[in-house]
C-alpha cells in the first residue's frame, strides 16, 4: 500500500468516525429532547448522510468519478432505507457495514486502478523505447544513406575520370584532363594546376591550368614553394591559411598572389614524384580533409596515366629514332617517304630527296675506333640538323644519311646540299680532344624531274652519290634523268 494510499484510507476512517459522532449525537438530542420523532427519520437522516458523506468522499478520491459516484449514491439510499426498514439491525451497524463495504471495494478499485495505471506506464514506456530506437535507427540509417550517396558519387565521378583518362594518349592531354576533372570535383576552389617534370631538366614547369575566379599566379610557368615542398616531403598537403601555417614563409610576391588556402597531391612517375596537381583558393578555410584524399585519388590516376602516356611517347620515339643519333630510322623514313609522295603527286608539288655518305670513314674507324666513329656520326648528324630545320631526316645505313625535301625544287635542293657539304667540310669534329676533319659527298634526285615513282627516287639520288664518289667525293652531284 503506497504512502498516497494509506492517506486516502485514513482519511475515509476520519470521514467516517466524524459521521458516525454526528449520527450518534442527533440521535442522543432526539432521544432526549424529542421523543415523538419517530426512529425512522433519524434512520433516513443518518443515512442519507452517511451516503452524501460516501458521495463526497469517493469524488475527492477520484475526481473524474462524479457521475459515477452520485449514481451510486442515489442507488445506494434507497436500497440502504429498503433493508433497514426490513431488518430490525441498529441503523448505526447498517451504516457500519455499509460504509465498510463500501471502503472494501474502492479499496480493491483502487489497486485495481493502480496496477493498470503502473502496467500502462510500463507498456508507455517500452513504446517511448521503441520509438527512440527507431528514430536512432532512421537517422543511422538517414546519415547512412547520405554518406552512400557521398560515396557513390565520388565513386562514379573517380570512375568516369579514369574511363576519360583511356581516352587520351597525349600525356599534356591527360593533365589538362586531370585538371579539369579536379575543378569540377572540388569546385571551392579557384585555381586548379598541374605542375610536372617529366624531362631530364631540374625544373618543374605548370603543364595544365584551369581557373574558375581570378588568383594572383594562375598563369605562373613553374611550379611554387608548395609544389616543392610536396615533392620534397613526398606527401600531399593541405593549408588552412597561408597567412597563418607556420611552415611557409611567403615572399612579397606570393603574398600578393593572394593564395589562402590550398590542397597539393603529388603526382607519381617511374616511382618518383615527378609533380604535383594543386587547387587554390583566395579566401582561407576553403578546403577539407575528403577534399584532400578526392585530390589524392585524382592524382592517383592521373599518375598512372600520365606515367603510361609518357612511357608510350618514349616507346614510339624509340622505335622510330635512331638511338645514336636521334634521327629517324630507315623503316620510318620510308614509310614517310610513301606520304610524301603521295602528296607531292596529288598536290602537284616538287620532292626532292638526298643521299649523304661520309667520305673515308673506314679511316676514321680506323685511326679513332668504333666508338671514335660513332661520335662523328652524332656531330654530322648535328649539322645536318642545324642546316635543314623541319626537313625529314633518317640515319639510312652505317654512315649514310637520308633527307627528305617536300615541296623543294632540285635546284633548291642542290643548293640546300651545297650547303650541307661546306657547313660539313668547314667544321672540326672532336674525337677524343682532337680536331679532326671529315667531308661528305651528296647525291641529289628530284620528283618529277628526275622519275615520278618514289622506289626510283632514292635509286636516283643513290646513283647520284656514287658518281659523286667518283669523281672525287667532298661534292654534290646531281642525278641525271
Ligand atoms: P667512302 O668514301 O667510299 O664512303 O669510304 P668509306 O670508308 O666511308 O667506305 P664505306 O662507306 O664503304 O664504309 C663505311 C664504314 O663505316 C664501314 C663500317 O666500318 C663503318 N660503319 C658502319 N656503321 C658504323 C657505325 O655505326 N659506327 C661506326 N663507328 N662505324 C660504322
Ligand atoms: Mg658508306
Ligand atoms: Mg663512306
Amino acid at each position: 500500500m503506497g504512502s498516497q494510499t494509506r492517506r486516502q484510507v485514513a482519511f475515509a476512517f476520519g470521514v467516517g468516525a466524524g459521521l458516525l459522532l454526528i449520527f450518534l449525537v442527533i440521535y442522543s438530542l432526539a432521544q432526549l429532547k424529542n421523543t415523538e420523532v419517530p426512529e425512522i427519520h433519524l434512520q433516513r437522516i443518518a443515512v442519507i448522510l452517511t451516503a452524501f458523506s460516501i458521495t463526497l468522499f469517493t469524488t475527492w478520491w477520484r475526481f473524474k468519478w462524479v457521475g459515477v459516484n452520485l449514481l451510486a449514491a442515489l442507488i445506494l439510499i434507497p436500497l440502504v432505507l429498503f433493508v433497514v426498514s426490513v431488518t430490525k439491525i441498529p441503523v448505526f451497524l447498517w451504516i457500519l457495514l455499509v460504509y465498510g463495504v463500501i471502503l472494501f471495494v474502492l479499496h480493491r478499485t483502487d489497486q485495481h486502478f493502480e496496477n493498470q495505471i503502473a502496467m500502462l506506464g510500463i507498456e508507455q514506456e517500452k513504446y517511448e523505447d521503441e520509438t527512440n530506437n527507431l528514430s536512432l535507427a532512421f537517422k543511422a540509417k538517414g546519415e547512412g544513406i547520405s554518406t552512400f550517396f557521398e560515396k557513390y558519387s565520388t565513386y562514379y565521378n573517380l570512375r568516369k575520370l579514369a574511363e576519360e583518362l583511356t581516352v587520351s594518349i597525349s600525356w599534356a592531354d591527360l593533365a589538362q584532363k586531370a585538371v579539369d576533372r579536379a575543378m569540377d570535383f572540388i569546385p571551392r576552389g579557384d585555381f586548379a594546376k598541374i605542375a610536372l617534370a617529366h624531362g631530364e631538366e631540374k625544373k618543374l614547369p605548370v603543364v595544365a591550368r584551369r581557373r574558375l575566379r581570378p588568383v594572383g599566379n594562375w598563369n605562373a610557368k613553374q611550379g611554387d614553394l608548395f609544389d616543392f615542398w610536396c615533392i620534397k616531403n613526398r606527401k600531399r598537403l593541405i593549408i588552412m591559411d597561408t597567412q597563418e601555417d607556420f611552415r611557409f614563409v611567403l615572399s612579397d610576391s606570393e603574398k600578393k598572389d593572394n593564395v589562402r588556402s590550398l590542397i597539393v597531391a603529388p603526382l607519381f612517375h617511374e616511382g618518383r614524384v615527378a609533380g604535383t596537381i594543386a587547387i587554390h583558393a583566395t579566401r582561407p578555410n576553403v578546403f577539407s580533409h575528403d577534399d584532400l584524399r578526392l585530390l589524392d585519388a585524382i592524382a592517383t590516376l592521373a599518375s598512372s596515366a600520365i606515367s603510361n602516356a609518357i612511357l608510350y611517347e618514349k616507346t614510339e620515339e624509340l622505335a622510330i629514332k635512331d638511338s645514336l643519333t636521334g634521327l629517324f630510322v630507315r623503316r620510318y623514313f620510308f614509310e614517310r617517304l610513301k606520304e610524301e609522295h603521295r602528296r607531292a603527286l596529288l598536290n602537284q608539288k616538287d620532292l626532292s630527296f638526298l643521299m649523304c655518305d661520309l667520305d673515308h670513314f673506314k679511316e676514321c674507324n680506323d685511326k679513332f675506333g668504333h666508338q671514335g666513329g660513332d661520335l662523328m656520326l652524332v656531330q654530322f648528324a648535328e649539322i645536318l640538323t642545324q642546316c635543314l630545320k623541319g626537313s625529314l631526316l633518317a640515319r639510312y645505313g652505317g654512315e649514310e644519311f637520308a633527307i627528305l625535301l617536300p615541296e623543294t625544287t632540285k635546284a633548291e635542293a642542290l643548293k640546300i646540299s651545297e650547303q650541307v657539304r661546306k657547313a660539313v667540310e668547314g667544321s672540326d669534329f672532336n674525337i677524343r680532344r682532337e680536331k679532326v676533319k671529315m667531308t661528305v659527298s651528296i647525291g641529289v634526285a628530284n620528283l618529277p624531274d628526275d622519275t615520278l615513282d618514289a622506289e626510283n627516287l632514292v635509286q636516283k639520288a643513290d646513283q647520284a652519290l656514287y658518281r659523286a664518289k667518283r669523281e672525287g667525293r667532298n661534292r654534290v652531284c646531281a642525278s641525271t634523268s
